[in-house]
């Protein structure tokens, strides 16, 4: 089941791949944009993503039946003061962003009694930001989680649910908290290693550096790739998903400190059955995707 009007608050990378594939699929029949800098609305029309481009979060709320919010988490409660008078009765909003409890806590005041809320966010992305980055097949075969209350009605959820399937998702339900410590691990921790690992390198003794920077061909190329995700974007997901993200470091950082002793005692066991262990759970992961 298609829906009549979609709405698209912020046009970077997710919002406009999600544009593109709806689009492409006809899942709306019509499409209307706004984001926060005339420089992004302008590129928006340029490149034709939605039927209309407005001005103003009001404008492009008042006739949407579901609302996408594809903005930096930290931006929700701004954003939301300014729209909640003018949501449409029993209309649906639904989000991208990266973390969920925390979002839900900030915005759920703000969120009028007819309108129904269902937060989700599409395990899908690239390092890069803006319209320009966003393409159809973004989310083609990914999953998309969903973190309804109990409030949620099954047909707002179905509408959400069909949503990101017609762009190829699978779609998974789950607790914002659970949410939040999954990606904590999955997704949060690798960006703080990469960001850190990246960090050692920019300290290094200019001489070493070069070395570095020259000699990085795969291993360290591939692994620190999301070191160059949005900053901005990246300090509102570690500020906001805090809790999970530091009981998760808690125990990463044992588990690095084991590493750490069994290399200083060189215990070649250890580290063969640890190696062996992880390259049996990676290739599983990878079998998966
Ligand atoms: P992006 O490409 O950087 O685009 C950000 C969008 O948010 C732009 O439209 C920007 O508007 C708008 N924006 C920035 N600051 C704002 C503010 N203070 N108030 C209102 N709007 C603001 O970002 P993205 O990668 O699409 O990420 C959007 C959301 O998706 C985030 O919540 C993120 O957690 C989530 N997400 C990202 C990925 C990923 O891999 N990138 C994956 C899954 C989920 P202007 O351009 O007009 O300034």
């Amino acid at each position: 089941m298609k829906v009549k009007n979609i709405t698209f608050i912020g046009m970077g990378l997710i919002n406009s791949s999600l544009a593109r594939a709806i689009k492409r699929n006809n899942f709306a029949d019509k499409l209307v944009a706004t984001s926060k800098s005339s420089k992004t609305r302008d590129r928006v029309k340029e490149l034709c993503l939605v039927d209309h481009v407005v001005e103003t979060y009001e404008e492009s709320v008042k006739d949407a039946d579901l609302i996408v919010i594809g903005i930096p988490v930290a931006a929700y409660r701004d954003v939301f003061i300014k729209i909640k008078p003018y949501i449409k009765k029993n209309a649906i909003i639904t989000d991208v962003g990266s973390v969920k409890k925390s979002i839900i806590e900030d915005i759920k005041n703000l969120i009028p009694k007819d309108v129904n809320f269902i937060p989700g966010h599409p395990i899908a992305g690239t390092e890069n930001s803006g319209p320009d980055a966003g393409f159809a097949d973004l989310f083609e075969g990914g999953w998309c989680i969903l973190t309804p209350d109990k409030q949620t009605s099954k047909k707002e959820l179905e509408i959400v649910k069909n949503m990101w399937k017609s762009v190829g998702m699978n779609v998974d339900i789950m607790s914002a908290e659970y949410h939040d410590m999954v990606l904590a691990i999955t997704s949060h921790i690798p960006h703080i290693i990469a960001y850190s690992i990246v960090g050692t390198v920019a300290n290094l003794e200019e001489r070493l550096k070069q070395e570095v920077t020259k000699y990085a061909a795969s291993g360290f190329k591939d692994f620190t790739r999301i070191a160059a995700s949005d900053p901005i974007m990246w300090r509102d997901i570690l500020l906001q998903n805090k809790s999970s993200i530091l009981d998760m470091l808690e125990l990463f950082k044992k588990d690095l400190s084991s590493l750490e002793q069994a290399i200083k005692r060189e215990d070649s066991l250890f580290l063969e059955k640890l190696f062996t262990k992880t390259r049996a759970i990676r290739k599983e992961i990878t079998s998966k995707i």
